[in-house]
């Protein structure tokens, strides 16, 4: 049986690269021309035996700071809605920032399951936002390094429960 994962976060905490190591494909990343990028990409991931299908969300190049915060909303809302779980990703090198806790507060509302996930944890600089993470109230963060593919284990095993 087969489940679906949305990839939910501010722009530029490695939704998509995390997506492309899933999917095991750059298409993603070659497909997101600034303007154009569909709003929800449903790929079939893989990590170890578990097999899904993942959902990134893009599309907030929308340069109107007026329409941002609420694109952002719908499309995550929409996303939170088809999955069976939420990856909440934050950037582990600059910590929680407003725009995280208000993703957050979004994800405790909707009430579905979420697994908060500290991305770009490689290294020492990712030390004080992974630890940081535990203050949005979302569980144990998942430390991850997207780019590198460290942290995979530990994200099948927060996964494995949803198969
Ligand atoms: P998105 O906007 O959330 O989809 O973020 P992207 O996947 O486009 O990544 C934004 C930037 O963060 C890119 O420059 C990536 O190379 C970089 N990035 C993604 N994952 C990692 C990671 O694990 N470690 C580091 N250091 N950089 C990363
Ligand atoms: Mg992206």
């Amino acid at each position: 049986m087969t489940f679906t994962v949305a990839i939910i976060g501010r722009p530029n905490v490695g939704k998509s690269t995390l997506f492309n190591r899933l999917v095991g494909s750059k298409i993603a990343i070659v497909d997101d021309t600034p303007g154009v990028t569909r709003d929800r990409r449903p790929g079939e991931a893989r990590i170890g035996d578990l097999h899904f299908t993942i959902i990134d969300t893009a599309g907030l190049e929308d340069a109107d700071p007026d329409s941002l915060e609420g694109r952002m909303r719908a499309q995550t809302e929409m996303a939170i809605e088809e999955a069976d779980v939420s990856l909440f990703l934050i950037d582990a090198r600059v910590g929680v920032t407003p725009v995280d806790e208000h993703f957050a507060e979004l994800l405790r509302r909707v009430g579905k399951p979420v697994v908060l996930v500290a991305n770009k944890a490689e290294g020492k600089l990712g030390e004080n936002g992974v630890m940081e993470a535990y203050s949005l109230g979302l569980g144990e963060p998942v430390a991850l390094s997207a780019e590198h593919g460290e942290g995979m284990a530990d994200l099948f095993a927060a996964l494995l429960p949803f198969e």
